[in-house]
């Protein structure tokens, strides 16, 4: 009796982990062959899924606020390159340049944890949900404060003239294939700045712009926004605050990420169309009760991302095909134990995922895969006795050249963790090798 209740405590307090000193014995094995789901077992709602991917809707990459750990963080690595003249202080430099480019990327990470609720439309109840993203400046021993910040003295490259310049090369990729760095592996941002002559021109204005090219970023008049206040010859006031250039950072980053402009039609239903207006002037078309604080419009305060925003950047980072995605840390090629994720009640996984952990489907409950999901290594996909794991169609992999673990399928007493498939899966890499039948 005292065995058996010592057992029955052990089981309850620290699960299957320690049952196998039990009389019934929890079994663990590697699942070499995986069957056809009955067709009588396939719930309905699943045929309608058959012949369309849900892989490609973005709406399926929207972080669940319930599980956000379903949604791995992902990290950007950035570089910093500020663009000077040859003899003029013209941009940050030396001097300043390291201090600004870590605090500006610490500015643009605090905007993007500090999600604000949307202003538009008045009266909305879209959701502030956590962005599960965000920028590391990557590290340089070779520079003197250690991290990727870079300084280029060149008078034929340091400026960027906008649309409207006669002389305009905002569109030009020469400074990237002259000066970029760990090309498709970090996302190149260069701080260039308005050519010298313009400043002196009694009738140019400073204007923060950017433009986007997929893995790498150009910006102008970071330096010049954000000097101390100045004043142009007309009085007019040059500054829109120390450190506000983050909104034209995120933004075009933004824009890498798979996000339009979100003023205009942009593929999401939750960013109303609207007059973007700077400011509410009492006149058509800003007469409105409120102007947007969205990250992708032209506005002062660009802190605002929706949820279908949020699942546009998931959904570009998870598909191979994009820029963006070589510029992940692959922070789902190492093992984490305590990035282990637990599937406590039935799940669908339509979107692709990395993870950095096991995926334990626990007793009781059902997870359906339908898309890519990338294993670490030393990791395994656990399914318990009374779980069940649905391959729809779904590819698992390592995506880091190197394999994971395989499917181990857990038995005891009666009962074995069931693992089914439909829709022809693909399983890659797997050291311990499972056969679709
Ligand atoms: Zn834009």
């Amino acid at each position: 009796m005292q065995t058996l209740f010592r057992c029955f405590l052990l089981f309850a307090v620290v699960g299957y982990f320690t049952a196998s000193s039990c009389s019934s014995q929890l079994k663990k094995d590697y699942v070499s062959q995986v069957a056809p789901i009955i067709p009588a077992d396939l719930p309905t709602e699943y045929a309608t899924t058959k012949g369309k991917s849900p892989c490609n809707d973005r709406m399926n990459y929207v972080p669940d606020p319930e599980f956000l750990d379903h949604t791995p963080e992902k990290k950007i690595r950035v570089n910093v390159h500020f663009m000077l003249s040859e003899k003029v202080k013209n941009n940050f430099d030396e001097t300043d340049g390291y201090q600004f480019a870590r605090q500006i990327l610490y500015e643009c990470n605090k905007y993007l944890k500090n999600n604000l609720k949307m202003s538009l439309p008045v009266g909305n109840n879209t959701p502030q949900l956590p962005l599960r993203y965000s920028y590391a400046l990557d590290v340089d021993p070779s520079t003197p404060d250690g991290y990727a910040t870079y300084f280029h003295r060149d008078d034929e490259l340091y400026h960027m003239n906008g649309t409207k310049s006669k002389d305009r090369n905002h569109g030009s990729r020469k400074v990237f294939e002259k000066y970029g760095k760990n090309k498709g592996e970090a996302l190149n941002i260069f701080m260039m700045e308005p050519h010298l002559d313009s400043l002196t021109s009694p009738t140019f204005t400073v204007t923060g712009r950017g433009i986007a090219f997929g893995n790498w970023i150009k910006l102008t008049a970071v330096y010049q926004n954000t000097r101390d206040t100045t004043i142009n010859e007309r009085g007019a006031k040059l500054i829109n605050g120390r450190y506000a250039q983050q909104r034209t950072l995120n933004h075009e980053i933004g824009h890498c990420l798979g996000m339009a402009h979100s003023w205009r039609r942009d593929g999401c239903d939750d960013t109303p169309e609207h007059a973007n207006c700077w400011g509410l002037t009492g006149k058509p078309p800003c007469d409105g009760k409120a102007i947007s604080n969205n990250m992708m419009d032209y506005i002062p305060v660009a802190q605002s991302v929706t949820p279908c925003q949020i699942g546009t950047a998931h959904w570009t980072m998870s598909n191979k095909k994009r820029k963006i995605r070589g510029c992940l840390k692959k922070t789902w090629c190492t093992f984490k134990k305590d990035k282990t994720i637990e599937i406590k009640q039935d799940h669908e996984w339509n979107g692709a995922k990395d993870i950095e952990g096991h995926l334990v489907v626990m007793d009781g409950a059902t997870l359906t895969l339908r898309c890519r999901l990338s294993l670490p290594k030393r990791a395994k996909i656990i399914v318990y006795p009374k779980g069940k794991l649905i391959l729809d169609g779904a590819t698992l992999e390592n995506d880091c050249g190197e394999n994971w673990e395989g499917i181990e399928a857990w038995s005891y007493g009666n009962d074995t963790g069931e693992v089914v498939y439909f829709n022809s899966p693909t399983i890659n890499n797997a050291r311990n090798k499972i056969t679709v039948l």
